[in-house]
């Protein structure tokens, strides 16, 4: 099987000093690594009854649609302050200096729909728990999380009370 961390590139001191960018367009460029980066995300959530599949702005978009449709879902995106036309709901976070917010349109998921999540990258976990917690309020059940890179070193996998599927792992 080929090493798919190879299409992963390390992009030192971007977009700021001191941190690392895992940059996933070589993987995302090549077919046989996207359609495995697609797979590893959906598969463990098979036969798990998912309504609707959560993308987080922006490259959570590109792998939400992919898992949306293997699973026959729908695709809801949650996007950054400001982006989203109607009315919306808004969980603000903190970083670490301010704050920042995720939102998602008010009627794009109901309660009893069973939600899953996708990003491409968990750092410090704070967009995950936010984009959690959002759907929470919503009363959907968050049935799990996934990401195609989890930066074990930052620890965000504790702030995420659902169930975390990291196909990844740096
Ligand atoms: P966090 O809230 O700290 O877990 O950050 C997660 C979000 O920021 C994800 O939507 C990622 O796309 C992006 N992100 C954070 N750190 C990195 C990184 N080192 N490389 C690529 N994307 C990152």
């Amino acid at each position: 099987m080929m090493d798919y961390r190879q299409l992963i590139r390390d992009v030192p001191d971007w977009p700021e000093p001191g941190v690392t960018f895992k940059d996933i367009t070589p993987l995302l460029a090549s077919p046989q690594g996207l359609a495995w980066a697609v797979d590893q995300l959906y598969e463990p959530f098979v036969g798990k009854g998912i309504d609707q599949v959560i993308g987080i702005e922006s490259r959570g978009f590109i792998f939400a649609v992919g898992v949306a449709r293997a699973l026959g879902a729908g695709f809801v995106p949650v996007r950054k302050p400001g982006k989203l036309p109607r009315m919306t709901i808004r969980r603000e976070y903190q970083l670490e200096y301010g704050t920042d917010a995720v939102e998602m349109h008010a009627d794009a998921v109901t309660e009893g729909h069973r939600v899953l999540v996708i990003d491409d990258v968990l750092a410090t976990g704070g967009t995950m728990a936010a984009t959690c917690e959002l759907l929470a309020e919503t009363g959907a059940e968050v049935i799990g999380a996934a990401v195609l890179i989890e930066l074990g070193f930052l620890e965000g996998a504790t702030r995420v009370e659902v169930p975390l599927h990291s196909v990844l792992v740096y």
